[in-house]
């Protein structure tokens, strides 16, 4: 069941304690939705992922000049895709399984931007009439198969390697993160990461522009804009925290699978 989440959210990703969820009849993306007379307290409901893409999740490569420095890499002419199945896409507080196929498995804490209508060719200038949100992405890769395979498929494609929420964010004005918004991920309590979207190579409409020219998207398809620098590893039994100031906090634990 789909609902609307009240309330104002802090620079640090917290919501205030007075928010509630009121749930709706329907589904947001695709076949309109009504409010209903049932309301819960926040920590009395158990979140799951804000939006299932039922075609893809489109990652971005290398969107921070800092984080391409830090693997080594150049940064690139034009935005660098690849594709996380949607299968890999999880919830709050769902556990990140741990594949027995790698010895390096890393968090990327980004900004998800969710597609809210099926578009091609957008024009950078019309970007924002696709987006229908904002949410918070891990964009978990097993850093040793992304080196040995090349293709990004494997290292990226794992059930569990693309946690998403707490929830999307529809009332944020896209130049809100060409200022620079904060982005933050805490491994256990301990920053790993410290960020700002101002910080991003391509902007939003940049990114949905050379998606779309490449491939139709979809409402519920959703785009990752790329992690700041700090990715390092996560261990079984590890808290991972991403933080976006005025949309919120995204956790999750890794499990054995
Ligand atoms: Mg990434």
């Amino acid at each position: 069941m789909y609902g609307v989440v009240t309330g104002e959210v802090d620079e640090f990703g917290q919501p205030s304690d007075d928010t509630v969820v009121v749930a709706l009849a329907g589904d947001p993306l695709y076949v309109g939705v009504k409010l209903l007379d049932q309301q819960y307290r926040l920590e009395d409901v158990r979140l799951l992922a804000p939006v299932l893409p039922r075609s893809k999740v489109v990652g971005i490569g290398r969107n921070y000049a800092a984080h391409a420095a830090e693997m080594g890499n150049d940064l690139p002419a034009e935005p660098l895709m690849f594709l996380k199945p949607n299968t890999s896409v999880v919830g709050p507080n769902d556990p990140i399984f741990y594949p027995r196929q790698t010895q390096d498995l890393h968090y990327e804490g980004e900004l998800a931007v969710v597609i809210g209508r099926i578009c091609r060719d957008v024009p950078p200038e019309q970007a924002t009439d696709v987006i229908h949100g904002y949410t918070i992405a891990n964009d978990v890769t097993a850093r040793d198969l992304q080196k040995s395979d090349v293709q990004f498929t494997r290292a990226k494609g794992f059930d569990s390697f693309c946690p998403l929420g707490p929830w999307i964010e529809t009332d944020l004005d896209p130049q809100t993160f060409v200022d620079g918004v904060r982005i933050q991920t805490h491994v256990n309590g301990d920053v790993r990461q410290d960020g700002t979207t101002a910080d991003l190579i391509f902007d939003i409409p940049t990114l949905i522009a050379h998606v779309s020219s490449v491939m139709t998207l979809l409402p519920g398809d959703v785009i990752l804009t790329g992690t700041p620098e700090g990715v390092g590893p996560m261990e079984v039994g590890d808290e991972v925290e991403v933080s976006i100031a005025g949309i919120g906090t995204l956790t999750n634990k890794v499990a054995q699978r």
